[in-house]
């Protein structure tokens, strides 16, 4: 794995997220994939785990928030303009103290306006120690990045702290989505984040979105965004592109 950077083992797959009353993609998550010379291609649950242990994880997701900058600034200058990339930060790399720093460095390179960069932290990462993550979510919303908390509703939220992060988006789980239709208590569950985030003044998205019943229901209950297999799944940078050329009527 160590190799792997040099290599250019490494690519980003981009999974479409889609605005539920226009229809229209309004950004998409990076998600990395590792082409192994003899493996083919292995998903990230294979190897981020390992990275985060041996702390490859820093010179890793160094490269996603690069190359998710890079690319998204190609395609505004392609006239795919107006999508934010969201780049999934792990626990390590969040409590980085040179974090920040990075990130600037990144999209000076790239010259991306920092609004149209996210960064997703899981739930569990973001309630370890509440008030360094209040100092550090502070310094990157200050930079004008986009912060959304994903995999929503698996960890221990101190709901009381909600209102404190400087986040802008919520990221329900696609646990819940999944039994969204057949279970009341996952549908109770559903409804109340949406309500909850729409109170805070939070955008609220949901994973995992698979068929046509899942989709109205999250209409009904005026979920803002949608991302899952139902519309697209992961796709190469090309394949994207095409996509949202596609659907965007670019
Ligand atoms: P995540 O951030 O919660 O990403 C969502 C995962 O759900 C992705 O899996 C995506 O392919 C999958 N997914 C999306 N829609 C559907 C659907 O409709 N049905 C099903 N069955 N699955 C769906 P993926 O790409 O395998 O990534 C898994 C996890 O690996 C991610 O979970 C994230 O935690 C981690 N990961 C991926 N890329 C990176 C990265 O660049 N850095 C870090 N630190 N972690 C990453
Ligand atoms: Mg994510
Ligand atoms: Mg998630």
């Amino acid at each position: 794995m160590r190799k792997a950077i040099e290599r250019e083992e490494f690519v980003l797959y981009y999974q479409p997220q889609i605005d539920i009353e226009s229809g229209r993609v309004v950004g998409m998550e990076a998600l990395i994939r590792w082409i192994h010379p003899e493996k083919g291609l292995v998903p990230p649950f294979q190897f981020i785990p390992v990275a985060e242990e041996t702390g490859l994880i820093a010179p890793i997701g160094e490269w996603v928030i690069y190359e998710a900058c890079r690319q998204n600034k190609a395609w505004q200058k392609a006239g795919v303009e107006g999508l934010k990339v969201a780049v999934n930060l792990s626990g390590r790399q969040f409590t980085d103290r040179q974090l920040l720093e990075k990130i600037a460095t990144v999209l000076e390179q790239t010259e991306l306006d920092p609004v149209y960069l996210e960064l997703e932290i899981t739930e569990s990462t973001i309630m370890q120690d509440i008030e360094s993550t209040i100092t550090v979510l502070e310094k990157l919303a200050g930079m004008g990045l986009g912060l959304a908390i994903d995999d929503f509703g698996t960890g221990y939220s101190s709901l009381s702290y909600l209102k404190r992060f400087p986040i802008n988006k919520l990221k329900i789980d696609k646990s819940f989505i999944d039994d969204v239709i057949v279970s009341d208590d996952d549908a109770t569950i559903v409804a109340a984040i949406i309500g909850l985030s729409h109170n805070l003044k939070l955008n609220v998205i949901c994973e995992g979105v698979e068929d046509s019943e899942q989709l109205h229901w999250l209409q009904e209950n005026r979920c803002n965004e949608i991302q899952g297999y139902y519309f697209s799944k992961p796709l190469p940078a090309d394949e994207f592109e095409a996509f949202v050329r596609e659907r965007n009527k670019l």
